[in-house]
């Protein structure tokens, strides 16, 4: 299905934030900050915030939902009444209830899930903050909470939004240009595997672009990776060691 493209996205080669068609937003990542939780994560790409919680592995009940050789994963992905600039209604709508579903498919693959047979993990995420790649911004801030649980992992996933104005392509979408360009992507990889562990796209693109946007994506997933190995290594310095 194609978008509405009735507002100019582009001008002199910026986008409607100044940004160039291959500029990040300003990204921040901060680790713990939920002491009750096992870990916890808040990411902010521009104006666009997700704060995760991670709890578990813990005992599941009832034992029926068990599996007997594996934990399960269990995600939900919510958006404040207050992300947003008309209250959003808390309550599970379809988009969140499928972008839950897709984030787990996204996140089960990194972790070791059979480490801890009869468990589960529970991974809430809060959108604080909605412009635009909610769901990108949020596996990235999942990851990050898996990882400072200290869940044994086989990567980290990180993610981000590619996307089509005109003719020119970007990468890590706001708001606007999420509601009006022609196409967007949102990607999440395990970049040391090399393995895609979601891609969904809206609106038209051509088979050369959609494989163009797939490198700009692992290209800028790469960066992201970066920055979450650092955030990570920040928090876990052991005192005393450079
Ligand atoms: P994503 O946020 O992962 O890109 P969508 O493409 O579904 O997912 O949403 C695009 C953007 O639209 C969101 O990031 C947010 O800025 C805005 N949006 C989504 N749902 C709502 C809502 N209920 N009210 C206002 N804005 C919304």
């Amino acid at each position: 299905m194609g978008k509405k493209t009735n507002i100019q996205l582009m001008v002199d080669g910026r986008r409607i934030d100044g940004r160039l068609p291959e500029q990040l937003r300003e990204i921040e990542m901060k680790i713990g900050e939920i002491e009750n939780a096992d870990g916890s994560a808040r990411v902010r790409f521009g104006n666009t915030e997700a704060l995760v919680a991670v709890y578990g592995p813990r005992s599941l009940f009832p034992k029926f939902l068990q599996e007997s050789d594996m934990a399960i994963l269990r995600v939900v992905y919510s958006m404040a009444p207050f992300s947003v600039d008309e209250r959003k209604n808390p309550a599970p709508d379809r988009r969140s209830i499928e972008i839950s579903k897709v984030t787990k498919d996204a996140l089960s693959g990194a972790v070791f899930l059979e480490e801890f047979p009869r468990t589960v993990i529970d991974v809430y995420e809060y959108i604080i903050q909605a412009d635009g790649s909610t769901r990108v911004t949020a596996i990235n801030a999942a990851s990050l909470a898996l990882a400072s649980a200290g869940i044994p992992m086989k990567d980290l996933v990180a993610a981000c939004s590619v996307g089509k104005i005109g003719d020119v392509l970007i990468v890590d979408l706001c708001g606007k240009e999420d509601n009006y360009s022609e196409s967007d992507m949102a990607v999440a990889m395990m970049p040391s595997k090399g393995l895609i562990t979601l891609l969904q796209m809206d609106g038209r693109l051509t088979k050369e672009e959609v494989l163009q946007l797939l490198k700009k994506a692992e290209e800028n997933c790469k960066k992201i990776y970066e920055m979450q190995k650092k955030a990570l290594l920040e928090k876990f310095k052991v005192v005393g060691e450079d």
